[in-house]
């Protein structure tokens, strides 16, 4: 099931606090999603609220999630890969 919701409700607060259910998980990307722009970027936590302590967690399985290649590092609609070759 689609949960599509780009933005952080009007009330600001830590949704990983205030559902202890809530995995904060690199295998849960359609969570993790909620937390990074549709560039790929982390969003800040003074924007979606979310605590210090569960932020950290946050970029932390955000960057593992990558790893895995279950988030994309960018934009990942565009089919544009760039292949850099003068790294
Ligand atoms: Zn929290």
């Amino acid at each position: 099931m689609a949960f599509k919701k780009k933005f952080a409700p009007r009330r600001k607060f830590c949704r990983f606090c205030a559902d202890a259910d809530l995995p904060l998980d690199y295998k849960r990307p359609d969570i993790l999603r909620d937390y990074i722009t549709e560039r790929g970027k982390i969003i800040a936590r003074r924007i979606t609220g979310t605590c210090a302590k569960h932020q950290r967690l946050l970029s932390t399985e955000i960057k593992r999630a990558r790893q895995m290649a279950l988030l994309f590092y960018t934009a990942g609609h565009s089919s544009d890969v760039k292949k850099k070759s003068n790294i």
